[in-house]
This record gives structure tokens, sequence and C-alpha cells, in this order.
């Protein structure tokens, strides 16, 4: 590693943030260093909690000593002097509800996790409002959903026994998992939250930037228990490590981050993480855009120096990787995910067969809960290969109608897809994907792009980097998959596709037999 100079040609000092990644199922702290070195990892798994049928809690206090065990462990394993820790970015599980008491600091219920489903009875009363129903998707760019925060807070709210009269009152504190880190780890001093969580409650106007009142309202929630909101990258408050005074300076949820963490700092830049399922997010600049194609808009990460929002369009893909899983638990085809890339290579083509992996409906750009998984174009001489080989395929061609509605949406064109996830790693997948979507596929060394992101977003609102231009400098490529496919032939593989799509939809919908 070649250490960077300072203008005299004297070398650089090294210093370090300490990136926080809270997680859904475990909580993670990373060290990186000012050259763009990761340090130290320590990570820490804690309890799921699942009181009934599709209801998950977690413990926040549990949430907190987790983090704050890896974070001691991580800087003691690492041996580093605090007073070379310039900063503490933070970065978590997005939605996930938390509401404790302003006096003794103790949650009131269990967080509400963002998978729970328990408010879905809530957003379906809401719905047959169509007036708010339309106001909530203008204001906060998202589709009424259970799974953001403010049907959460709702039900707490209303189910735990004095709670509505003490948050009238002010007695009570709503916070994302990053408010709580944020207002724990600075010993109750500051309440706050960023931009990017704050525009997935659902209670945040996306447009003004502030909380929405006639939304508050409806959901009967007291805007005292709100937080205050900043810049991903401000200076959110101090916190007391080994008698040091640490600034957290980073603050963004897990997917704004991980496209900090890719550096897709400008407008049309695109990454998608290949985990269970995808997630795809587009930056689009300063100027929100309400999406046509049942994508969802919302607040990126931008930094206190810039003085304006940046907004980005999110799109998901519920089975991805999962269609692996299913393959080798299920199906029995395979033994460990990554062989998937062996089989698939061993035959020419996906031999005319098209997977449709539907398991749970499909979400954008379809929404169509009733779709279910197929498999078409079966002959005699389709092998187990061919199987696996379109189980793959159907990651690519999921992500590519999402990648189409961001482009018809936003009329942008999408220079490269930033990728990461553990499906990532498949170099079949990521040359299928150039190939049918027509656009480079970058992989980046490292899979950390979540605390990478807070880690960039801490480091540049305490001066450790000059600008983004300059973070760019320390990304390190794997590898560049460009398009090896005519577009014609792709075009000939996605019309397949579509058509397959267009067969499974609406299977359980018993209203059309
Ligand atoms: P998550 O964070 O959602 O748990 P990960 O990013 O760890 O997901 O990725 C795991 C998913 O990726 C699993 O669904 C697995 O089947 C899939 N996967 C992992 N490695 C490969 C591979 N080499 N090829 C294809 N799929 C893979």
């Amino acid at each position: 590693m070649t250490m960077a100079q300072n203008l005299d040609g004297s070398p650089k000092k090294r210093r370090y943030i300490v990136s926080l990644d809270q997680g859904t199922t475990s909580s993670r702290c990373v060290i990186f260093d000012n050259f763009g070195q990761t340090v130290q990892i320590v990570q820490k798994e804690f309890k799921q909690i699942f009181p009934h049928p599709g209801w998950v809690e977690q413990d926040p206090m549990e949430i907190y000593s987790s983090q704050y065990s890896v974070m001691t462990e991580a800087i003691a394993q690492s041996g580093i002097r605090p007073y070379h820790i310039e900063a503490i970015g933070i970065t978590n599980q997005r939605e996930t509800t938390i509401v404790w008491d302003k006096i003794t600091g103790k949650p009131i219920y269990n967080a509400i996790v963002w998978q729970c489903r328990r408010t879905a009875p809530i957003v379906e009363e809401i719905k047959k409002d169509k007036a708010l129903t339309e106001y909530i998707r203008q204001t906060t760019g998202l589709l009424l959903d259970a799974y953001f925060s403010a049907t959460k807070l709702q039900w707490i709210l209303d189910h735990v026994p004095g709670a509505r009269e003490k948050a009238e009152k002010g007695e009570l504190l709503f916070g994302t998992v990053d408010t709580w880190l944020i207002w724990k780890l600075t010993n109750g001093k500051v309440f706050a939250t960023d931009y990017t969580n704050a525009s997935r409650t659902m209670l945040f106007d996306i447009h003004k930037l502030c909380w929405d009142k006639r939304i508050c309202d409806a959901l009967h929630i007291p805007m005292c228990m709100l937080p205050e909101v900043k810049h991903s990258s401000s200076i959110f408050g101090y916190v007391n490590l080994f008698d040091t005074e640490i600034p957290i300076a980073g603050v963004a949820g897990d997917q704004q981050a991980a496209l900090f963490g890719q550096t897709c700092f400008r407008k049309g830049e695109v990454k998608t993480t290949y985990g269970t399922g995808c997630f795809l997010l587009m930056n689009i600049g300063s100027k929100p855009c309400l999406s046509e194609h049942g994508l969802i808009t919302t607040l990126a990460a931008s930094e206190d120096a810039h003085h304006r929002p940046e907004y980005a369009l999110e799109g998901s893909v519920f089975v991805g990787g999962a269609v692996v899983q299913w393959i080798r638990d299920r199906m029995r085809f395979i033994v460990d995910a990554a062989d998937s890339e062996y089989f698939a290579t061993k035959v020419p083509d996906n031999g005319g067969v098209y997977l449709v992996p539907a398991f749970t409906g499909l979400g954008a750009p379809y929404w169509d809960m009733y779709a279910r998984g197929t498999i078409f174009g079966i002959t005699r001489g389709t092998t187990r290969d061919h199987i696996i080989r379109a189980s793959l395929e159907s990651i690519a061609y999921q992500v590519t109608d999402v990648i189409e509605a961001m482009k018809q949406d936003t009329g942008l064109t999408i220079p490269s897809i930033k990728v990461d996830g553990g499906a990532s790693k498949n170099n079949f997948l990521m040359q299928f994907q150039s190939d049918v979507a027509q656009i480079r596929t970058v992989r980046i060394q490292t899979n950390e792009t979540t605390a990478l992101g807070a880690y960039y977003l801490a480091g540049l609102a305490v001066g450790m980097f000059a600008s983004e231009k300059e973070i760019k400098t320390l990304e390190q490529k794997d590898h560049v998959f460009r398009p090896k496919m005519s577009p014609e032939e792709s075009q000939k593989y996605l019309k397949k596709w579509h058509k397959a799509v267009k067969m499974c939809r609406g299977w359980e919908d018993d209203s059309t037999d």
C-alpha cells in the first residue's frame, strides 16, 4: 500500500473511523483507516422475537448492548488509540420502530421490526381513505404499507397502557434504530435522525423536508415525540469513549448507506444488492420524481455542507439469492450456493427454460401478490443444469425489469450497475446481468458497502475526505462485466421472460378462475 502524502511530502498520518452497522440479524463494527483499508471487523448476532405468526420484534436494549460491545471490542482488538478515531458513522436496519421514556430511558415496548406484518389491518383501514392514501404517496414518496414505521408507532401508542397520554405530554420519544443508538451513545443528550431514515417512517414530507402534520394527525401521532432531522453527513453529537469525545458524523439507513458506499454520487447511478432479495437504488439527484411503475421515492444520503437534499428511487425483488437457496435446499440440485455457477455454465444456454421465482408474488414493477412460481419451456432435453441456469437468469431478469422501470420513470441513462451482496460473487450471474440489461456491471472488492457508506459520510463531515471526488480514488474495483450479448439477443431473452411472467400472474386469485 502506498501511503498518501501531505502537501509538504510527509506521509499522511493514519486516522480511523468507526462504522457501526446495525443490521436486522446482527450488529457489526467495521473500523476503516483514512486510506480506505478495513482495519477490524467484529460482529454479534442478537435475538429475534416472534410472539405471533407474522410478528417480528427485537429487544432495543440488546440492539444497543450488542452494538456497543462490538464497537469496544473492535477498538480493543485493533489496538488503535481512541484519540486517533476521528468519527463514528452509523448505518442501520430501516423502519424498525422504538418508543422509549424520555426520563427513564427505558423502551416501553420491544422494537417492532420492519418485517413485522401486525399493522396490515391498520393499513387496510387507512387505504379506505383514497385522498389520504394519495396524499401519503405524494408527500412521503412511499406506497402505503405496514413495512414503514408510522403504523408500527401507532400500534405501540394504541396497545401499551397509558402510552398515548404520556406521548401527548411529551414524555415519550420515537426513533428508528439510528435515533435510538445516537440517543444512547450520547447519554440522552441528542435526539436526532437523518433524512434517509426519516424518509422511511411514512411521516416525513420529502419535498419540504419536515414531519408532516396531516399524516401525524390522521394517525394520532403527537409530533413532540419525533426527532430532529439532519443531513446524513453532519455532526450529530459526541460520544465519550475511553475519556475521548468522538463525534457521530455520518448516519444513513442501510440501503442509502450502500448507495453512498458504492460511490453512486451522480444522477443515474444505480446500486444493486444481490442478497436473499435484491435491493436497487438509483440516485436521481436533488429533485424528487414519483414513480409510475411501483417504485418508491426516498431521500438519499446528503451532506450538510451542500445544504440540499438528494433523492433516490428504490425497487426490490422479493426472491433474489433465495431462488438459489430453493435450488439447493428444496430441489437439492446443488450443495453450495456457489456451485450454481459451475452447473449453469455446463450448458451452452438455458435450453428454452424460464423459471419465474414468484414464490411470494412479484414485487416492482408488477406488484402481483397472486403470482406464483413457475418453470416454462421444459422438454425431454431439459436437464438439472438448465433449471439451475434458469434460476440464476431469473435474478438478472427481475433486476432488469426494475432497472427498466427506473429508466422510464426518470428518462435517465444508467452508466453502470454497482453490485454487492452474496450472489454478486457469481460471475455467470453478473455477466448475464450485464448482457440482458445491456449495462456494465461493476463489482468492488469489499462486500461491506453499508459500513463503507457510513465511513465515507462521517469522513466527509470531519474533513478526513475533502470531497466525493477524493472518495472515488479510494474505491477498489474487483471486476467490471461488460455486455457481450447483442441488444437483439438480449431482447429475445427478455421477450420470453416477459411471456413467462405473464403466464404466472394472478395464479392464486380465485376470482379469475
Ligand atoms: P442476506 O444479507 O440477504 O442474508 P447475502 O448478501 O449474505 O444475503 O447473500 C446470500 C444470498 O445469496 C443467499 O440467498 C444465497 O443463496 C445467495 N448466494 C450466495 N452466494 C452465491 C453464489 N455464489 N451464487 C449464487 N447465489 C449465491
